[in-house]
């Protein structure tokens, strides 16, 4: 018992050691408990109340997570996030709604967040999703499974510099949405339902938030797809999930 304890609280450290989150915040008794309990992880934080000065302290210094509430003086948190990614920033942003209604505009404009907690959240579940980013960046890091070159049809993704062109073209994605397509490329023609690709790409299982992987995949989707010419890279498989496509011309180089 004592030893799972202490495996426990070690394997929490080494996850947010040496990490650094900036957390977007108005509200300071939130702010306050976000940090204590990262404090726990090893993760050392920062705290910001203002859009602005979130958008300039984001890109002034290196963060492994920013935490962004969506209802903030100044620029709101949609808007931080639309900068960040349009400015090219790749770092994982998970958002704070304040409710269901704000979810729905979250997920319609698709800002390029990675993931997102509705207010009121438990700490616990905060924390698990803070945790599955750490993790899947650590994972992304030591992934070895995946090609570090793959063309497919007028796609060229090299994993090794999380890189993407279309045509020639570089794109712009975001972590999470590289890690699908990366995920989905190096197997065409295997059909993931939604629940799978949660467990492989997110990282950890969650009922109910299935949309979530529609709108990533929407978004990447129209990212891939610059012009009518190009052919549909990630096929909807109906009433199953998706599927990379296997009909284009396709090398790979480990
Ligand atoms: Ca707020």
């Amino acid at each position: 018992m004592l030893q799972a304890k202490v495996q426990g609280v070690s394997e929490s450290l080494e996850q947010g050691a040496g990490k650094r989150v900036l957390i977007v915040e108005d509200e300071p008794d939130i702010a306050e408990l976000l940090s204590l309990h990262l404090s726990d992880l090893g993760v050392s934080c920062k705290q910001v109340g203002n859009g602005l000065q979130a958008l300039q302290l984001a890109q002034a210094e290196h963060w492994d997570l920013l935490m962004l509430d969506i209802r903030l003086p100044g620029i709101d948190g949609l808007e931080v996030c639309r900068r960040l990614r349009s400015a090219g920033a790749t770092v994982p942003i998970l958002l704070l709604t304040a409710k269901s209604a704000e979810l729905d505009r979250v997920l319609g404009l698709e800002v390029g967040a990675d993931d997102y907690v509705t207010k009121p959240f438990s700490v616990m579940e905060v924390m698990a999703r803070v945790r599955a980013i750490f993790r899947r960046v650590a994972l992304d890091q030591g992934r070895a499974a995946e090609p570090a070159e793959m063309t497919v049809g007028n796609l060229h993704i090299c994993t090794t510099r999380r890189q993407v062109q279309v045509g020639g073209q570089t794109i712009e994605l975001t972590p999470r949405e590289f890690d699908l397509l990366a995920f989905f490329a190096a197997s065409p023609g295997t059909v993931y339902r939604r629940a799978q690709l949660l467990d492989q790409v997110w990282g950890y299982g969650h009922d109910g938030y299935e949309h979530t992987v529609n709108s990533h995949i929407n978004r990447l989707r129209r990212k891939l797809q610059q012009n009518s010419a190009d052919p549909d890279y990630i096929v909807t498989v109906w009433g199953v999930g998706y599927k990379f496509n296997d009909n284009l011309e396709s090398e790979y180089v480990a």
